[in-house]
């Protein structure tokens, strides 16, 4: 399933009753279906590029994409194997623009945000003196056709407490909500 088509799907999901979080929620999924929203109107503008293996030699791969590999970036965080564990990665999605997925049985944090350094067309206007990562990025195994789908793939917390209860089973003490106060 595309991350798209899964962010629509997000109307559909449970989320608790009364919950402080239900406006972090709310929030988080309006930003990420913004900002997917473009991606997707990326995406489809892309339908209209070439397959890399059609391009001319004289021909730059990065031209025909909309800087994909500049929107975003994810950094692998370790496996949760306990509740502690996924308290961490609920707190990462209470963050606007933050998201979790699995990719080859790694876990990564994703933040969907555009580098300062991008132009509106698409270059980065610190070409010489871009950061290391960046130079040594190629377009060999780019994302250049890639549709962002990932073997899982959370953007609000209730989605990974829910994924938490089904692998480690319930949790000690119930939910992650705090006794209202006295
Ligand atoms: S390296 Fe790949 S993803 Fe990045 S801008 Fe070039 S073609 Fe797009
Ligand atoms: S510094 Fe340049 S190449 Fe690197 S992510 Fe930003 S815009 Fe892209």
């Amino acid at each position: 399933m595309l991350v798209w088509e899964m962010v629509e799907r997000r109307e559909s999901l449970p989320f608790p009753a009364e919950s402080h979080e239900e406006d972090s929620f709310d929030r988080a999924g309006r930003h990420v279906r913004k900002i997917m929203a473009k991606a997707t109107a990326a995406i489809r503008k892309c339908k209209t590029r070439p397959p890399r293996e059609d391009l001319r030699p004289d021909e730059v791969l990065c031209s025909h994409c909309p800087a994909k590999c500049c929107r975003y970036f994810a950094l692998p965080i370790d496996t949760p194997d306990c509740w502690k564990d996924f308290e961490y990665i609920r707190w990462y999605l209470l963050h606007e623009r933050a998201s979790v997925f699995i990719e080859d049985d790694c876990w990564y944090l994703l933040v969907h945000n555009v580098c300062k350094h991008l132009r509106d067309d698409n270059l980065c206007e610190k070409y010489e003196t871009r950061p290391r990562i960046c130079r040594s990025y190629t377009t060999k195994n780019c994302e250049y056709e890639d549709e962002w789908v990932y073997e899982h793939y959370w953007e609000v917390p209730g989605q990974v407490e829910e994924y938490a209860q089904a692998v480690l089973g319930p949790r000690k003490g119930g939910t992650f909500r705090s006794p209202k106060p006295k």
